[in-house]
């Protein structure tokens, strides 16, 4: 089974929460035990795994991703939009989390995040759940 989840964006940046949204797949495949595989088919977007508890962690990664890949550095990709596809580059574009008890094994502060950085759109986050 692999579910797509649309995950609309609102800002050209932005960290997306989909933490419950990849639980409720999880507990709807009815594995017990096993892996949990995450997939973003997008050149400017990605999937990271960081802290969930303070808001202004993602702030701080925002604006220090903004810093280190400036928007008006002399890119060629005729697009404009290189420093959204240099930013998902760094993030990446997949994850895999254990299942353990029929639910995702994550740190305490921990939460899945669908990484913008060319939005606002609709994305696709894809959820793979293998028992094993
Ligand atoms: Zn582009």
């Amino acid at each position: 089974m692999l579910v797509r989840l649309t995950v609309p964006t609102k800002r050209r940046s932005q960290l997306e929460d989909v933490t419950e949204r990849v639980q409720q797949v999880v507990a709807s495949s009815g594995v017990d035990e096993g892996v949990c595989y995450l997939f973003v088919p997008h050149t400017t977007a990605g999937v990271t795994i960081n802290e969930a508890a303070d808001p202004a962690v993602v702030h701080d990664m925002l604006n220090y991703l903004d810093e280190l890949v400036p928007t008006e550095a002399s890119f060629l990709h005729a697009e404009g939009n290189s420093d959204a596809h240099i930013k998902a580059a760094l993030v990446g574009h997949s994850a895999a989390l254990p299942i353990e008890g029929g639910a995702l094994v994550l740190g305490t502060w921990q939460g899945i995040y669908l990484a913008e950085f060319d939005g606002p759109r609709p994305r696709t986050v894809m959820v793979k759940v293998v028992a094993g």
